[in-house]
């Protein structure tokens, strides 16, 4: 039984039409829909994967497509690889958004953007992939727990080109006139995913749209100073009355003076996808009379002071990296980025930044895990060994592998040619670099 006032809000918000077909569709399976990382695979080797379930393709998303049924994911070694992201497909409009902004510029090169409440990662795994190596994205999940997932799928991810924060918006004050782009997805009431999670019906009352879209627009009104002028801001939820949605986007325009260029709502019933709004926003040319920040396109990197067996972790990296070291934690950033990252990491609590690359053992060196799932990897590095599936997934469960005829030392295993990890062959045995954390539990 839905709240009367929850139809209420609905049919203010869409109509009475299209609040009649979600209220129809409210009771059936959600659509299940993937997105490739294109810089592991592309959208049709995934398909091929996939095979029979892969459905159509997600209509504002060239790379992800619909899956007619559910596989297992977390035995889905590519899964475990990063090779593509679940996502519910309306949400990835913000990643047509994004597009759009990019192309407005005429680049997606040398920017700042920033993804705000960003935790367990679709939007900033989807992000990472529309933004070249030479731009980065901080992307922060206040919740501290939920910001350890957001590092781990970042990692999955592997791209160097970002650095994870757990602060709260108004703590970004610190960074003021920094970003080209901030998305705001934000935290909401939750209507739209009344069909896909019982829990966000059961949960709401008019108290928490309320309660919602005051700390919406805390978080809005906390977060403007960090954009810079004529910079954009994609805002959204996944709820469908219009305090939250509409009037909030209003508010940005009428208290924050922003120029609200596109709303788009998408309903369960009517469109492919779950309940889902956007909105792009411009901040005013002239909003701020400072500076933009000095060093932009002007980043030289760091001359990294680094140990000799660090150096000759330099050698396991692609061109246009430089490395770091933190005690014994060797870590990887694009060398455009060296100096903004320093800087963006001096003002904000960083749970994780570029890519993990090795630890330094006296005069050796450990492989780090993440460095295996990062195409910042020189693909000749180190010996690799093909796994079948069967073998796969033995090691994704950390259980004993033996490989025969492979050379001692680091090997990177790979499954359908994409990387999944290291172990260090000792001959009758191997050691599994695999961490716990990503060991998967299903037989
Ligand atoms: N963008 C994510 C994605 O695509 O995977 C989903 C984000 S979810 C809609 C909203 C996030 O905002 C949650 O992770 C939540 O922990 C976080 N959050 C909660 N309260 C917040 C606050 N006061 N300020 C900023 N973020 C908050």
């Amino acid at each position: 039984m839905l709240p009367s006032e929850f139809e209420r809000l609905l049919r203010e918000a869409v109509g009475e039409s299209d609040a009649r077909t979600v209220i129809d569709h409210l009771d059936d399976e959600p659509m299940l829909s993937v997105r490739v990382n294109p810089s592991k695979m592309d959208v049709s080797a995934l398909r091929e994967h996939f095979g029979h379930l892969a459905g159509d393709a997600v209509e504002w998303e060239p790379d992800a497509f619909y899956l007619k049924e559910r596989p297992s994911f977390t035995t889905d070694p590519l899964f475990q690889a990063g090779a593509y992201y679940v996502q519910e497909a309306s949400s990835m409009y913000v990643g047509a958004l994004a597009r759009k902004v990019f192309a407005s510029k005429g680049t997606s090169e040398g920017l700042r953007v920033l993804d705000l409440c960003a935790a367990p990662g679709g939007k900033t795994t989807h992000l990472l992939s529309l933004l070249d190596g030479r731009s980065l994205l901080v992307t922060n999940e206040v919740i501290r727990q939920r910001a350890t997932i957001l590092a781990e799928n970042v990692a999955k991810w592997g791209s160097a080109a970002v650095v994870v924060t757990s602060q709260d918006p108004s703590a970004f004050a610190a960074l003021e006139s920094e970003f080209d782009l901030i998305v705001i997805d934000a935290p909401c009431s939750g209507e739209g995913m009344f069909r896909k999670d019982e829990e966000a019906l059961r949960q709401w009352s008019p108290d928490k749209v309320t309660l919602c879209t005051r700390r919406q627009r805390r978080i809005l009104s906390d977060i403007w100073g960090s954009l810079r002028p004529g910079g954009y801001a994609i805002y959204s939820t996944c709820t469908f009355n219009r305090l939250e949605n509409e009037e909030n986007a209003r508010f940005a325009a009428e208290s924050l003076g922003a120029e609200l260029l596109e709303e788009r709502r998408f309903l369960p019933g009517r469109d492919l996808g779950e309940g889902f709004y956007c909105a792009l926003l411009r901040k005013n040319e002239n909003d701020s009379s400072r500076p933009q920040r000095a060093e932009r396109g002007r980043e030289k990197a760091a001359a990294a002071e680094l140990s000799k067996s660090a150096s000759q972790i330099g050698a396991l990296l692609r061109d246009g990296y430089s490395l770091s070291v933190r005690g014994d934690l060797v870590k990887a950033f694009p060398t455009e980025l060296s100096a903004a990252i320093k800087r963006i990491s001096s003002q904000a609590h960083v749970i994780s930044s570029g890519v993990a690359v090795a630890t330094i053992k006296g005069s050796a060196f450990i492989p780090e895990a993440d460095l295996a799932l990062s195409p910042a990897l020189r693909p000749d590095a180190f010996p690799r060994c093909e796994l079948t599936l069967e073998e796969a997934l033995k090691y994704l469960r950390r259980e004993p592998i033996i490989l025969q005829d492979e050379p001692m030392g680091y090997i990177l295993l790979t499954y359908k040619g994409m990387p999944l990890g290291f172990v260090k062959n000792l001959g009758r045995r191997t050691n599994s670099l695999l961490p716990l954390s990503r060991r998967i539990l299903t037989m």
